[in-house]
């Protein structure tokens, strides 16, 4: 089931649609049968995933573990059952009866590794959305671009959706995940929402992807445009930053561990 978070075909479909529209400044674009091809295959691919349910796929070898009803509490940490993170199966084991993954009760060093790497991620996109991220040359002439000069360009050219889409998910969600995170953070230790809390965690793993948009763009022009002095695309070190940021907040979130959103609740 790791098909789900690693699929990025939504985006890069997002991205041509972009890397396109920006072409067109430059030259006039065909759309040829593969383009269509490709829609209509990423149409098929989520929607193939989104049938996929991880749950059935386990239940075929589900096992049976009844608590002790004697024992029972409100919550698994108080008797002695740790979750697997890869099939969801509750066990008191040291291996996951079904997958046998390694079970831990919660992830070893979660706030300190999140929060270490949010904080890197947090640093990397000053650079990231300072430098340019790709240079243009046209007839001879360059033309470098940071991504905020790209959203002004296409804003004073007319293209609001894309203007608005790229500063959203460029520069809108790494900094409502970086801020995001660290509310988390404070949640474990505060514990006053913890539903909301879940909530976020959850929107903050959607989002992750998103902020990919630019870098394919930026990969697709730079391959697609290589036509020397006359008009091609070079990629700049804003976007070597700008990807390592993207990357650190994935790997942040990923270290997160949502259970410890609820492990100081009873102590209000
Ligand atoms: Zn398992």
């Amino acid at each position: 089931m790791l098909l789900k978070p690693l699929n990025l075909a939504d985006i890069f479909l997002v991205a041509v649609l972009i890397s396109a529209f920006k072409l067109t400044e430059f030259a006039e674009i065909e759309v040829g049968l593969g383009f269509w091809a490709y829609v209509l295959f990423v149409l098929c691919f989520i929607e193939t995933l989104s049938l996929l349910s991880k749950e059935q796929l386990w239940e075929r070898e589900q096992q049976t573990f009844c608590p002790d009803e004697k024992t029972c509490s409100p919550r698994a940490l108080q008797q002695n059952l740790k979750q697997c993170h890869v099939c969801g199966q509750l066990s008191d084991s040291v291996h996951c009866p079904r997958c046998m993954t390694k079970l831990k009760f919660r992830k070893t060093n979660s706030l300190a590794k999140s929060t270490a790497w949010m904080i890197t991620a947090m640093v990397l996109l000053i650079p990231a959305l300072a430098l340019p991220i790709m240079d243009t040359i046209n007839l001879g002439l360059h033309t470098k671009a940071t991504i905020y000069s790209g959203v002004e360009v296409m804003w004073h050219a007319g293209s609001y959706p894309v203007a608005i889409l790229i500063f959203v998910a460029s520069i809108c969600i790494p900094i409502v995940k970086g801020i995001a995170l660290f509310y988390l953070v404070y949640q474990v230790k505060r514990c006053t929402h913890p539903k909301l809390a879940s909530k976020l965690y959850r929107a903050l793993e959607f989002m992750g992807k998103w902020s990919m948009i630019d870098v394919f763009v930026v990969i697709l022009l730079v391959s697609l445009v290589q036509l020397g002095t006359v008009l091609s695309v070079e990629p700049q070190s804003g976007i070597v930053f700008f990807t390592a940021m993207v990357l650190c907040q994935i790997i942040s979130v990923n270290h997160f561990d949502p259970r410890l959103l609820w492990d100081n609740l009873k102590q209000q």
